[in-house]
């Protein structure tokens, strides 16, 4: 039981300091502060949001829907 409520703490906490973005095909990405990785990871999942949902995601979309995630996760 201490075992499991401790796990649960640690994941809680890993969580704090992630923001994670939920597309609208299911996908998670995660938001590193890495600007070239952030860049790396949106053109990656532009062209797997088209295999998976057969429609364009436009970069501009993504990386408004990102920021907002960003001040949702601060506040
Ligand atoms: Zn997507």
């Amino acid at each position: 039981m201490i075992k499991i409520k401790a796990n649960t703490e640690i994941y809680t906490q890993k969580n704090k300091r992630m923001a994670i973005f939920k597309c609208s095909c299911g996908a998670n990405i995660l938001i590193v502060p890495d600007l070239i990785e952030m860049d790396k990871a949106i053109n990656t999942h532009i062209i797997e949001h088209k295999r998976l949902t057969g429609q364009r995601l436009k970069e501009e979309i993504i990386i408004e829907l990102i920021l907002k995630t960003i001040v949702e996760y601060q506040s």
